[in-house]
């Protein structure tokens, strides 16, 4: 393992409990994150359990992205098998890279990408290499209209969404982030069947610190389910990381005071043991 490792001792501030979600060197969109810097970040913190989480969709294609960008991933079908066979992907890379931090308490995981059918965007031997699987929905059909229409885009969050909870997945990134980055109202016809789907699956959702989101109405749906709630910094960023203004505000406006947030955070159970070997050809 590179480095030193994270401290083992119970936080004092449950919200130092876990990073769910980072990013690294890998994604496109990271200003200035590396694996090296994540990890020294969350020592210094004193967060207990960091989740490398790079997204799936970036993986799937070489530095610089696909020739068609990486809404290829979305919308063009066998994406995933073309850029495996012809070697256009960088996941072995990835997971190679990632597990030289891989310990205990530093977990290799992927943002996974839902695709406009609700399936994850990641072939079935990679997604079995994982810790941790985070869930994104970051692009519908309706997002790249012209004029997205608000109805149609709530029609297609719901779809997405409520089937991508159904599968076997740890934690809803950013839960309504799709709808606030297309200007869509987050109504309660939105929310109520992704908060309902949550529970009936038992998966986590997060409070994302880089979306800031969800808002506090959301939260407090969950917890009124009894939803488990996991801190993300999703640091695309390295000062994200260990930034709990917004998870504070949140929670507050949820009715739960912070320091008493540890009965509703959630405890990640980690899908591989660390003598599973991580490794993808
Ligand atoms: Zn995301
Ligand atoms: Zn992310």
């Amino acid at each position: 393992m590179k480095g030193p490792p994270l401290t083992s001792q119970p936080a004092a501030d449950p919200l130092l409990s876990h990073d769910i979600h980072t990013h690294t060197e890998f994604a496109p969109c990271a200003e200035g994150v590396t694996l090296e810097g994540v990890a020294r970040r969350a020592r210094e913190a004193g967060i207990r359990l960091l989740c490398i989480t790079e997204h799936s969709r970036h993986l799937y294609a070489p530095e610089g992205g696909p020739p068609e960008g990486y809404r290829a991933a979305f919308i063009i079908p066998g994406f995933l098998d073309r850029q495996r066979s012809a070697g256009q992907w960088r996941v072995p890379q990835f997971i190679r890279t990632a597990s030289a931090y891989r310990s205990e308490n530093v977990w290799v995981g992927m943002e996974v990408d839902v695709d406009f059918d609700g399936e994850l965007i990641i072939h079935d031997d990679v997604f079995e290499q994982l810790d941790i699987v985070v869930a994104a929905v970051h692009l519908l059909p309706e997002r790249m209209a012209k004029e997205p229409r608000a109805e149609a885009l709530t029609d297609e969050y719901i779809r997405v969404t409520c089937k991508a909870l159904e599968k076997d997945v740890d934690v809803l990134a950013h839960p309504t982030r799709i709808l606030k980055h297309t200007y869509v109202p987050v109504t309660e016809r939105a929310i109520v069947p992704v908060l309902d789907a949550a529970a009936a699956n038992g998966v986590a959702l997060e409070i994302n610190r880089h979306s800031l989101d969800p808002d506090d109405y959301f939260i407090r749906g969950a917890l009124e389910r009894g939803i488990k709630l996991a801190i993300g910094s999703d640091a695309h960023k390295l000062e994200e990381m260990a930034d709990f203004g917004f998870a504070r505000k949140v929670l507050e406006g949820a009715g739960v005071n912070p320091a008493e947030a540890g009965k509703h955070l959630f405890t990640p159970k980690r899908r591989r043991t660390l003598a599973h070997p991580q490794s993808v050809s």
